[in-house]
């Protein structure tokens, strides 16, 4: 191994003491205590012999010029914001599996031909504007006016947030970059998921990212007495959405059970309307979520979702109606630098996988711009977006190594899907 376990260790540890005491480990986007975390981070880059500067969209990027191709830039990076009662690992494993890559360079004298920068995204996660991946957006031209003038409960917009975290949103546009000067873009995350864990796999080589599809669902019938109405004579709303949750699981476990695409679908959110243990319910809104790495799957899926829903509401004397709410297609890895990664992986002795990312990550936006790859580690349980969230050190430094070799490698080939 060329990369430094110990080091990697030591810099998860440092990080993880960012935290908000009352809720460990949380670093929520745009608090303060994100703020410091990217000082402490800013201070590391240097540490690292990294040029360090904010881009106009908020993102910390700690940069090593590079012998021939100076104009062109292998990028690696994550973010080091969380969820509330987040994790140690989530988005600040790959920033600083980026920074050890650095050292490691540093150390056996390697110069790279193409430039390097790490880059710490600015708030990936879910945050009080309702905008994720914020600072990869911005990067990849997909931050709009519209979405800076978003204001937040306490009257902040998203554009003064973004500035007080370093940016400047009134040149929002230096931040762009492109295909000419970005030669690959790498993101080393946890799994936050089973797979890996559950199969001793080392390493997850991600082949894409799903689409993701959410349909709002409501379902209207009579709200009404419920001592009073007869069984036989109701118009039960919240009857008809439970078996229209079935059905959608049922829809999902058909179309997983196909086994040639990655698909998953839930309701996670549903409001029942008047909510009242004495009242049959008139109304009920659901969410329902479904992600595939097919998007034929997903169009499939609403249809058949459809389909049943006419059918339930038909025998329950309700009615529906839906929305789609989000539909972004899912996103391909480019095939040159999946097979750099897989090869790694192979001459590491590292038993890898392919597979599907069921989460989004900054790698999506900069993969519409860049030919992008990620690795996976695996969490521990498959537990993530919780305090227990936890990779093995050997696991966290085996994917770094992996990391550190694919750079060396894609540093001397021509990438081209
Ligand atoms: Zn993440």
């Amino acid at each position: 191994m060329y990369t430094d376990g110990k080091r990697l260790w030591d810099s998860v540890e440092a990080l993880a003491e960012y935290t908000d005491a009352e809720m460990p480990f949380s670093r929520l986007p745009f608090s303060q205590m994100h703020g410091h975390a990217r000082k402490k981070l800013e201070h590391m880059f240097r540490g690292a012999d990294l040029e360090v500067r904010i881009d106009s969209a908020g993102n910390l990027i700690g940069r090593l010029e590079g012998a021939k191709w100076k104009d062109r830039v292998i990028m690696i990076g994550s973010h080091s914001d969380t969820v509330p009662g987040g994790g140690r690992f989530d988005g600040i494993a790959g920033i600083l599996a980026g920074l050890e890559l650095a050292h490691t360079l540093k150390d056996r004298g390697v110069r790279l031909e193409h430039s390097l920068e790490i880059v710490d995204f600015l708030a990936e996660e879910h945050n009080e504007f309702g905008v994720s991946c914020i600072g990869s957006r911005g990067m990849s031209g997909h931050l709009s006016s519209e979405h800076l003038t978003i204001v937040n409960d306490n009257g902040e917009s998203l554009s003064a947030a973004i500035d007080r975290m370093g940016g400047n949103t009134i040149r929002l546009g230096d931040a762009r970059r492109t295909d000419r000067d970005l030669h690959a873009f790498l993101e080393l995350h946890i799994e936050q998921g089973p797979v890996l864990y559950s199969t001793d796999i080392e390493i997850g080589v991600v082949a894409d990212v799903v689409g993701i599809r959410r349909m709002e669902v409501e379902v209207q019938g009579q709200a009404n007495h419920a001592g009073t109405t007869p069984m036989n004579l109701r118009h039960d709303a919240m009857v008809a959405a439970a078996d229209m949750v079935v059905a959608v699981n049922c829809e999902a476990l058909k179309l997983d059970a196909e086994g040639k695409s990655y698909f998953v679908a839930t309701v996670g959110r549903l409001c029942v309307s008047p909510n009242g243990a004495n009242v049959v319910p008139g109304r009920v809104n659901f969410v329902i979520d479904a992600r595939s790495s097919d998007d034929k799957m997903l169009e499939r899926f609403a249809v058949a979702c459809d389909a049943a829903f006419e059918r339930i509401c038909e025998e329950r004397s309700t009615k529906y109606c839906s929305s789609v709410s989000t539909d972004s297609p899912s996103t391909r890895c480019n095939s040159r630098v999946v097979e750099a990664i897989a090869s790694t992986c192979e001459a590491l002795g590292a038993s890898h996988l392919r597979m599907s990312s069921g989460a989004g990550h900054d790698a999506v936006f900069m993969g519409k711009i860049a030919p992008m790859g990620m690795l996976f580690v695996p969490s521990r349980a498959g537990i993530s977006h919780s305090s227990e969230e936890w990779t093995e050190p050997a696991a966290l430094h085996l994917g770094t190594e992996a990391l550190y070799r694919t750079v060396l490698t894609l540093d001397k080939c021509r990438i081209e899907d």
